[in-house]
């Protein structure tokens, strides 16, 4: 910022940039395709004071912008030492001219009363699942990453937004890149125009672009400009060209927005559980967007019929729709299989705006699947409904407590039904205690005959070890057993709790006790670890009856009991206090991981619950968890028949 005056008037005195080879100010770098700083410095209220001036107009129909959540995206940043890395042709980096429109954009739609939040603040990189996961937890209605493009070609410049996929992806992402596409064409009237500028993210990469895959709500990608073309480029570094595309932007979200924002709610049943008994007939309420606003003529019909579409998993669905109210019925077919499916509800209002959110998840009463004979391998499918509720949890949860998307693993198996959740469920984590339960295991595994005469001192120590986290008895057993044996266990082919080709798993590498003895695994270097999935898979065997032998599973589970001991009350234990549960169970804390693994049982529920965290907030979050999850659980009342 310092050298902002000067460079500003060599700017105005060299307006060519590049064409003039000596014009470079005293302090610019010695490569200008390593330079930081590239834009023309500007008072950061820049935009502020010129909202609403004649030059730079609040439009009327921005007042209903107002509540509208809108998530920016910058591309790119902290990329400055690659050199030459989307710059112009002088070195204008891409980044900040990204970073500089945001700002500008953010200050016209908080203007308008919009909540508005970028996925980056400063010149600094993140990745694109972490961009998008800012709008998917902020549940975001409109999500945006803003970007300038680049080719061999110096003389090309002109705009394009991307959508995701096919046009039946998300409609309503059309709906955004079109009035994104149209405000920057009306701003910038540029010469060159491409003949169709609404593009799929697939022309470009059979994926398509990462972050739109990764965005879970309506979402474009804007290339506004060409910044290798040298005009561009120079006119991309001046405050007024960045305001200038940013209120393009603008007045093409508030002109969207004007024709509004349509939106589907299903009323009955209002959490989507069907229960038992019941006719399985969905109500849905929709919103054309417009009606709220009592204008002249809003209680005539604004849903076009012809345009309504009810797809249950993928498939047409019958449906019924009166305008009076705005109510839509579908009935589920007779034989639909217990569990979670997903409803999608499409229409387009009068002005041709597609839902915004069109799914919908119900649940059906019945058994999904045996949990005596599930199991849990790496390609189980998660329950459709199930996973929608629990990411729901998480996803307040982690807004609540300030949890980053990496900050947390989450898995739920609901073994009266056979539904699973997860949530990051081979991602391995720093383990702390939780690994104890190996030692547990590779005590039988080695001694198998010691599930039926198990000395009583033992199954006290045993005892204490996995209820009491005791270190001391942990550690007597690890070292009878040796380091190498209980590896073998967790890795050989009959348990595969640790897998060196899925990411790892569970991992007991170090005695917890004093001592420089270790044995890393093989990935991460860490010695002790756990997965989720991991996890649950233990306590599932041992239910199961399948750790080491039936017998042997039933002597762990008493160990896991150990009525004589009192319970840790942290936790999982602290969230579900109160309840009358039985509760198996294995936490573990050390500096900011904070984990707990259950199996939970009481009051028409049997789950197993396993949460791995790291945050200075994670003991809260694994006991709002747990009580969340709990009522989640709740059986579904009776069938009166
Ligand atoms: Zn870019």
């Amino acid at each position: 910022m310092k050298h902002t005056v000067c460079r500003t008037v060599l700017w105005i005195l060299c307006p060519l940039g590049g064409l003039l080879g000596g014009c470079v100010g005293p302090r610019e770098p010695q490569d200008p395709m390593l330079s930081v700083n590239t834009l023309l410095d500007a008072p950061a209220d820049y935009a502020r004071v010129r909202i609403g001036t004649p030059e730079w107009p609040m439009p009327a129909y921005a007042r209903y912008l107002e509540g509208v959540r809108i998530c920016l995206d910058p591309g790119h940043g902290g990329d400055a030492h690659k050199r030459a890395y989307k710059r112009g042709p002088t070195g204008v980096r891409e980044a900040e001219m990204n970073l500089r429109v945001a700002f500008y954009l953010r200050d016209l739609l908080e203007a308008a009363g919009a909540e508005v939040r970028l996925t980056r603040e400063a010149d600094v990189d993140s990745s694109l699942a972490e961009r998008a996961e800012v709008a998917n937890r902020w549940n975001a209605d409109l999500f945006i990453s803003l970007h300038h493009n680049a080719i061999g070609k110096p003389e090309v410049n002109r705009t394009s937004v991307w959508y995701h996929g096919d046009v039946d992806f998300r409609p309503s992402n059309l709906d955004l890149a079109r009035y994104l596409c149209q405000g920057l064409l009306h701003a910038f009237q540029f010469p060159q125009i491409s003949g169709d500028a609404l593009n799929s993210d697939t022309l470009m990469y059979s994926g398509g672009f990462g972050i739109l895959r990764a965005a879970d709500v309506t979402a474009a990608l804007c290339e506004s400009s060409f910044f290798t073309n040298p005009q561009e480029e120079q006119r991309l570094r001046t405050p007024e060209h960045n305001l200038l595309e940013a209120y393009g932007l603008f007045d093409g979200l508030a002109r969207y927005v004007y024709a509004g924002l349509p939106r589907v709610q299903l009323v009955e049943p209002a959490d989507g559980r069907v229960e038992p008994g019941r006719t399985k007939t969905l109500v849905f309420r929709l919103d054309d967007g417009l009606r709220s606003r009592k204008a002249w003529g809003s209680d005539r019909q604004g849903i076009l019929s012809s345009s309504i579409d009810v797809r249950l998993d993928g498939q047409p669905l019958a449906f019924d729709f009166q305008n009076k109210g705005y109510v839509l019925t579908a009935t589920l077919p007779a034989e639909l299989d217990p569990g979670g499916h997903r409803v999608d509800v499409q229409f387009v209002n009068k002005n041709k705006n597609s839902v915004l959110e069109p799914r919908v998840w119900i649940d059906l009463p019945g058994t999904v699947a045996d949990a005596s004979e599930y199991r849990l391998g790496y390609r189980a499918k998660t329950d459709p409904w199930l996973q929608r509720q629990v990411q729901e949890i998480d996803r307040v949860l982690c807004a609540h407590l300030g949890l980053a998307a990496e900050q947390r693993a989450v898995g739920l198996l609901d073994l009266t039904r056979g539904r699973l959740a997860l949530i990051r469920p081979d991602e391995m984590y720093y383990g702390a205690s939780v690994p104890k339960i190996a030692i547990l295991l590779a005590w039988f595994e080695t001694q198998p005959e010691s599930a039926e005469n198990l000395a009583p001192d033992v199954q006290e120590a045993l005892g204490r070890m996995i209820k009491l986290s005791d270190n001391p008895a942990a550690a007597r057993f690890s070292r009878q057993l040796g380091l190498p044996a209980i590896a073998e266990v967790l890795e050989s082919s009959r348990y595969r709790f640790y897998d060196k080709k899925h990411g790892g798993g569970l991992w007991m590498g170090k005695h917890y006790a004093p001592g420089d003895e270790r044995l890393r695994d093989p990935l991460r270097d860490l010695s002790h670890a756990a997965t989720v999935r991991q996890c649950l898979r233990f306590y599932l065997m041992m239910d199961q009856g399948r750790l080491v032998s039936p017998a042997a599973s039933a002597k762990m589970r008493d160990i896991f009991a150990s009525p004589e001991l009192d319970h840790v009350a942290s936790k999982f234990l602290k969230g579900l206090a109160g309840r009358d549960r039985t509760i198996l169970r294995k936490s573990g804390t050390w500096e900011d991981f904070h984990h707990d693994t259950a199996l939970v049982e009481g009051e028409g529920r049997r789950y197993i619950l396993v949460a791995l965290t790291q945050s200075p907030r994670g003991e809260e979050y694994l006991e709002e968890l747990a009580a969340a999850v709990d009522d989640l659980l709740a059986p579904a009342p009776a069938a009166d028949e």
